[in-house]
């Protein structure tokens, strides 16, 4: 009897335990709906409102902009809600060379001080710039759509020691990603900026393209000599960073219309220049413009020049 009783009350015990699970899911989804109902009434009626007065368009944004930030931290560059823009998107991409004060003493402006970059990058990070790396600057050109509302694309010529000395760590500081276009000539290269620095930058998010091998004037070379430039350094990159390569950056801006048609035909998918200007696709894939950065700006003069 006892036995018989001890079972009953286990079943009935073990009963209640079945029952207690789905006593508290009900519970939790009558709360649960009490507040999602709360917050759509309370909270998203007056944003509801504001949307239908602007184009239906900024509904989706800021659904996008929103559904990004619950995201980890960790996720959100991958994940960040590119923009679709109605109208051709332009961007600055900035060229620098130096980052030093005259090194080559020769009077020429191709630097920018340690000082006035740390301070274009502090303003540039301050007012919320996004900056691309070549595949994302492809993707703006391509799909017409932003990753950020200010976007800019940093690039740096030739590939200098001060690139790791100066300006990696003021870049690392600010989290910012530029583009280093590289002189891939072999013993320049272990000069300036030897592998294993390349590739620690790589790591870091600096993006490597290239600036052909021998830093000559394209337009200058028979088509085979064109050729070889421009792959061989293609081949050098995607060998010793295990990527495709898609930028060609124009030595001394130099370039005609052989040398459009072989950066594609190489694999090349887009390729800058030294012409000034805000880069758009209209100019051309293989003939965007930069914006020249010269010795003596601030980070504000940086800013208002790009329109802030
Ligand atoms: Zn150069």
């Amino acid at each position: 009897m006892s036995g018989r009783k001890t079972r009953g009350e286990i079943r009935k015990r073990s009963k209640k335990k079945k029952v207690l699970p789905f006593v508290l899911i009900l519970c939790a989804l009558v709360l649960g709906t009490g507040v999602y109902a709360g917050q759509m009434f309370f909270f998203d009626k007056p944003e509801t409102k504001k949307v239908t007065k602007s184009e239906p368009k900024q509904t989706t944004e800021s659904t996008k902009k929103e559904a990004a930030s619950t995201k980890p931290k960790t996720e959100e560059s991958e994940q960040a809600a590119w923009i679709e823009s109605e109208t051709p998107i332009l961007f600055p991409t900035l060229m620098y060379h130096h980052i030093a004060t005259d090194p080559t003493g020769s009077g020429n402006t191709l630097f920018v001080t340690k000082e006035e970059f740390a301070d274009q990058m502090k303003a540039l990070k301050e007012a919320g710039y996004y900056t691309l790396n070549t595949d994302e600057a492809l993707r703006v050109l391509t799909e017409n759509k932003k990753p950020a509302e200010k976007i800019v694309w940093i690039t740096m010529d030739d590939g200098y020691a001060n690139h790791y000395d100066t300006a990696f760590p003021i870049l690392q500081e600010y989290g910012l990603k530029a583009t280093i276009n590289l002189i891939m000539d072999p013993e320049r290269i272990s000069q300036n900026l030897p592998e294993e620095r390349v590739l620690e930058m790589k790591n870091a998010g600096i993006d490597f393209q290239s600036h052909t091998v021998n830093h000559l004037d394209l337009s200058s070379l028979s088509d085979e000599q064109i050729h070889e430039e421009l792959a061989q350094s293609k081949e050098a990159l995607d060998t010793l960073l295990n990527q495709d390569t898609k930028l060609l950056c124009y030595p001394a801006g130099r370039f005609d219309e052989r040398v459009e048609a072989e950066a594609e035909k190489v694999g090349y998918k887009l390729a800058v220049t030294t012409n000034p200007g805000f880069s758009g696709k209209e100019d051309g894939m293989y003939s965007l413009t930069r914006v020249r950065m010269l010795p003596g700006v601030s980070g504000e003069q940086l800013l208002s020049s790009l329109g802030n």
